[in-house]
């Protein structure tokens, strides 16, 4: 710790994000930089506590409370006040093969755990960990670094998200030889197609995917194992397979008048809206789109994915925007029954509600609510959603489900309605077509920390072996796995998990 008394006399300060409205009307990312010196400040508010439990990743009620990769966050914070940004860019990879995107689109359970958040406004961990990859960037410290020696075993790995990606990397370092096959037309997994451009610019997810290229790594695209690749080619052409497919399989809202025209899932739209802005040179023209410009947009589902919506369908143009949330609105304080050092359970705008705010005057979200029925017009096409209140009961079982208020229907205006209410599990065809066991939520049934299935060489990881997730734990278990898989071939590992 540079500055004992950092944190008494430092205040907790962010860069400001552009301005609500100004960032409507482009697709480029909405957060600024700040100057070096104050980024210095923040870090030296770190009180190298002792007992850091902003770096060691464990799950408290749940939920991840610390960071799920052990980033080291005291030493760099220390780094970064004394003006050391290669030393500290040297430690954070060290844990970290994608710095650029947790910095940018990690919730920070870290924060939600840092001892001085005991008292005080948390350390701007995850900002400081943007800052030092991107310094490293623009200095030209982030190379290509080739493996000395090639071991001879060749390894595949289905999908290319942050679990492939990151996998792909550790497996390359160890010396094998790596291929990633996607079915999408583009690398990144949700990296890509789901998490939209304004959060995580999509040169950005390139130039890493670049960088693993020219170290080695290869890259298949437009091949879906399972479907248009043999699943047992994979079987014979590799030594050991490491399945990241992800949990992209979705929840469906099975309402009367689900079947009108206007209703799609969140990852239709998001998918192509981010195809459509990468084939179109930054502008959303493509016929593929699903246009929101000019309707009543209803999003249903108050997750991160509902709010990349939300932030989409605003950038479009939407005439009046609603999101519908089933739970509570969550309070503006810690609960008792949420004590540090777990998550903070607290009400927050994110950057798709502020947007909606600034346009249409307030928050877009309606808590305690669902959707009765879409109501179609003559030509098959939605028109109106009527929601209804609920609230939260206890069964037999002491289980908390919704029940429906009676006299609490509404109808309201809506042409697109985006289902946006989180995953049930991952796609099957390629666990079907290998043989892989499922556990009892669909899921590729592995082991975390040995990852390996019930067929020998095939390891899982990532939202296909723990369910939609974060992008943080898809990197945990990417790292992981591939430690797993180099001990299987090699008999031991000098990877770090
Ligand atoms: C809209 C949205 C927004 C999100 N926002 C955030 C956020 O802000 N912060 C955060 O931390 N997390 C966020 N998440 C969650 C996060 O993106 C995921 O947890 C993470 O990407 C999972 O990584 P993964 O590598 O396991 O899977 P994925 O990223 O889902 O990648 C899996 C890849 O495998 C490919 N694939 C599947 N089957 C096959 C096959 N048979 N052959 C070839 N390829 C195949 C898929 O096409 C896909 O590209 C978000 C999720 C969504 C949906
Ligand atoms: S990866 Fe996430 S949890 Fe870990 S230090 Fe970065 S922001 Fe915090």
């Amino acid at each position: 710790m540079g500055k004992p008394t950092g944190f008494k006399e430092i205040l907790r300060e962010l860069p400001k994000d552009r301005s609500p409205k100004e960032r409507l009307s482009d697709w480029n990312e909405f957060h600024e930089h700040m100057p070096e010196k104050k980024l210095q400040e923040q870090g030296a508010r770190c009180m190298d506590c002792g007992i850091p439990f902003c770096h060691s990743g464990t799950l408290l009620a749940g939920m991840a409370q610390g960071c799920p990769i052990n980033n080291l966050i005291p030493e760099w914070n220390d780094l970064v006040y004394r003006g050391l940004w290669r030393e500290a860019l040297d430690r954070l990879h060290k844990t970290n093969n994608f710095p650029e995107f947790t910095g940018r689109v990690c919730p920070a359970p870290c924060e939600g755990s840092c001892v001085l958040g005991i008292s005080e406004p948390a350390v701007t961990i995850k900002n400081i960990e943007a800052s030092i990859i991107d310094k490293g960037f623009d200095e030209g410290w982030v190379k290509a670094q080739a493996p000395k020696k090639r071991t001879g075993k060749k390894v595949a790995v289905v999908g290319s998200g942050p679990a492939g990606l990151s996998a792909a990397a550790q497996l390359n370092r160890a010396g094998h030889s790596v291929t990633v096959f996607e079915r999408a037309d583009r690398i990144g997994g949700l990296l890509m197609y789901g998490i939209p451009n304004p959060k995580l610019d999509k040169k950005i997810v390139q130039r890493r995917v670049d960088l693993l290229t020219e170290e080695g790594v290869q890259f298949v695209t437009n091949t879906e194992v399972g479907k248009n690749y043999p699943a047992d080619k994979l079987l014979k052409e590799f030594d050991a397979t490491a399945l990241c497919g992800g949990a992209t399989k979705p929840r469906d809202l099975p309402a009367e008048g689900r079947n009108l025209k206007g209703i799609h899932f969140a990852m239709e739209f998001l998918h192509a809206n981010t195809k459509s802005l990468l084939d179109n040179g930054g502008r959303t023209t493509s016929g593929e789109l699903i246009s929101a410009k000019g309707l009543d947009v209803i999003v249903i589902g108050g997750g991160d994915t509902g709010t990349d919506c939300v932030g989409t369908s605003m950038r479009h143009g939407c005439k009046s925007l609603i999101q519908l949330e089933i739970l509570p609105k969550p309070p503006f304080e810690r609960a008792s029954d949420n004590p540090w050092p777990q998550w903070p359970k607290v009400y927050k705008m994110d950057y798709g509600q502020e947007e909606a705010a600034a346009v249409f005057g307030e928050d877009p979200r309606q808590y305690l609510v669902t959707v009765k029925r879409f109501v179609g017009d003559d030509m098959g096409r939605l028109k109106a959603i009527e929601i209804v209140r609920i609230e939260w009961q206890k069964d037999e079982q002491g289980r908390f489900i919704p029940k429906q208020i009676p006299g609490t229907e509404k109808l309201l205006p809506a042409q697109l309605a985006l289902l946006a209410m989180g995953f049930l599990g991952p796609e099957e065809a390629v666990l079907k077509a290998l043989n892989v066991e499922q556990d009892e939520r669909s899921n590729a049934k592995a082991e975390h920390g040995k990852f390996e299935t019930n067929i020998e060489g095939i390891f899982a990881a990532g939202d296909m072996r723990r369910g939609q997730s974060l992008v943080v734990w898809a990197i945990n278990e990417g790292r992981g796995c591939a430690r797993a898989i180099d001990q299987y071939l090699m008999g031991q590992s000098d990877l770090p998990s």
